[in-house]
């Protein structure tokens, strides 16, 4: 079984057990536009989705295309994000990156790669996220997850989330990437954690060749009879 890591992953194999595990896998951030979707990517920055999902309901109402965003005042967005963190920085990213979509795309949400990252604030992760989940268009946005459980997996040896990518796109079939992300990024938070994975009651384990799994707890020793007795 060491040698598992030289071997090809049986990543269709991979991708149907994971279906059956995750069956409700989906992006976990709660959108209706392609600009919600973007606004709350990054609000989602060193926040969870939950969090995010709490604040963008009040966020939208109030500032509800990028014409808003771009010439809202800024402590009041400040205000309005405050709960995600670091939103000092968000609150700028937002309305800097609106206002670039208000100059070159008329207030809209491009979905072509290359507009996206010309974007002030946008990145390769968050473009093929947006993509990917607003237009339906192939590709592997590496969060968290997907980059340690690609790496857990042997999908990757690379660290850095660009060569990730890189590799994930060379495996994972054009039709399937999506859903691959959404089905690591559900078992990145249910099973396969960041410190210790669950990996006895992992429903991949037998494909996984990490070398480090999380043992099974040792069974609870049985209460000794007393010879007295
Ligand atoms: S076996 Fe363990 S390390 Fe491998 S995917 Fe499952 S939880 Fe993660």
């Amino acid at each position: 079984m060491g040698s598992r890591t030289r071997q090809a992953l049986p990543v269709a194999e991979l991708i149907e057990v994971l279906d059956r595990e995750h069956p409700d896998a989906k992006l976990a951030l709660d959108f209706a536009s392609p600009l919600q979707l973007l606004v709350a990517l990054i609000l989602a920055a060193q926040s969870t989705d939950a969090k995010i999902n709490e604040i963008t309901p009040a966020l939208f109402a109030e500032f509800p295309d990028a014409t808003t965003f771009a010439g809202a005042d800024l402590a009041r967005l400040e205000q309005a994000v405050h709960a995600s963190g670091f939103f000092r920085q968000k609150a700028r990213a937002l309305k800097t990156c609106c206002t670039a979509l208000v100059e070159r795309h008329g207030g809209e949400v491009p979905s072509d790669m290359a507009a996206l990252l010309a974007l002030p604030g946008v990145g390769r992760k968050t473009a093929n996220i947006l993509r990917g989940n607003a237009w339906g268009i192939p590709g592997i946005g590496v969060d968290t997850h997907v980059a340690r459980l690609s790496q857990r997996l042997g999908l990757t040896v690379q660290t850095d989330p660009d060569k990730i990518e890189l590799d994930l796109v060379r495996q994972i079939p054009e039709g399937r990437q999506i859903r691959f992300c959404h089905l690591l990024q559900f078992h990145g938070r249910r099973v396969c954690h960041a410190r210790k994975p669950d990996c006895p009651r992992c429903a991949i384990a037998d494909l996984c060749p990490y070398p480090d799994k999380t043992p099974p707890a040792p069974a609870a020793e049985k209460p000794r009879r007393s010879r007295w007795l």
